[in-house]
């Protein structure tokens, strides 16, 4: 069932249909009465642009009313609820298999950039294994994320294997709780992380990274210490963290850190949208994500060379 990207109240339908496809009228929420998915006549750029600013309602609108059936007033017939339930589960598996691949091949471009860039050709070996590298470093990221998240659902009782959540009172329904699916999580880790990832994509045509994001050229002396022109006196350790922070920022492909930070708020944004989760939790799940792919990626390339 769709929801109100309003308030997330649960409605039957978006919008009905008339007699052509062309004339429709969108549905208005029973509780807060605006109309229950704008977006649903928007074209796909202002539906990108709003993705890329998080406006909480794009995320409704992609993780449960895009696609949903409208109303046809002339039928009158309505398709059956569990019908729409499996039909609705098929397109959203589909989408999260569609954006899996492109998001691992953008991912494996990234990485292949810089032998690119750098003249020399890309072996189909090479090719494989980062490939694989990104699909296993994916698949470790979003198992963790999802169940950590799913954990932190149980525990507040608000997700049950049933899906069918306590009676509550009329007014106060949720729609995103009703019609909760696991696989809204990496769904919704997938919106985000591909905004990211092409920005990245698009920067790297004006801009070539360093061969790895561990070497880079060596710091330059004219790094300007904050700290040494503080009127106070600093403590030596903390003088050598700014130092040993200063190298490493340095040494950093600072594109690569800006796009994964973006990647990674992005994640917790729709994330929050998407579940009832404190901040806090929200944060540490997909920070856990991020370290089991790192994690993995360090196992990876000790077993198979970088
Ligand atoms: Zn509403």
């Amino acid at each position: 069932m769709p929801v109100c990207t309003n308030c997330a109240y649960p409605a039957q339908h978006v919008y009905t249909t008339y007699k052509t496809k062309s004339n429709i009228r969108l549905g208005v929420c029973e509780r807060c009465d605006q109309f229950l998915d704008p977006l649903i006549e928007h074209p796909d750029l202002i539906i990108l642009l709003d993705l890329i600013l998080l406006k909480p309602r794009v995320f409704l609108h992609l993780l449960f009313n895009r696609g949903s059936p409208p109303f046809d007033a002339d039928k009158g017939v309505e398709i059956p609820a569990v019908e729409r339930q499996e039909r609705r589960k098929a397109r959203i598996h589909q989408d999260v298999w569609k954006l899996g691949y492109l998001s691992v091949i953008a991912e494996t471009t990234l990485r292949l950039l810089p032998a690119f860039t750098a003249g020399g050709g890309i072996a189909m070996n090479q090719l494989i294994r980062i490939g694989s590298i990104v699909l296993v470093e994916g698949i470790a990221q979003h198992a963790v994320t999802l169940c950590l998240a799913l954990s932190a659902l149980r525990l507040r009782g608000w997700y049950t294997m049933d899906n069918e959540g306590d009676k509550i009172d009329e007014k106060r329904r949720d729609g995103r709780r009703e019609n909760f699916l696991p696989s809204l999580i990496p769904l919704t880790i997938l919106y985000t992380s591909l905004v990211p990832l092409l920005l990245q994509l698009l920067l790297s045509i004006w801009y070539t990274p360093p061969p790895s994001i561990h070497e880079h050229l060596p710091s330059t002396s004219t790094t300007i210490s904050f700290l040494s022109t503080l009127p106070f006196k600093v403590p030596p350790e903390l003088m050598e963290l700014e130092t040993t922070l200063n190298h490493a920022w340095s040494r950093s492909d600072r594109i690569w850190v800006g796009t994964r930070l973006l990647g990674g708020m992005s994640a917790g944004f729709g994330l929050r949208v998407l579940l009832p989760t404190k901040p806090w939790e929200t944060t540490a799940i997909v920070l856990a994500g991020w370290l089991a792919a790192a994690w993995i990626s360090q196992i990876s390339h000790i077993l198979v060379g970088s």
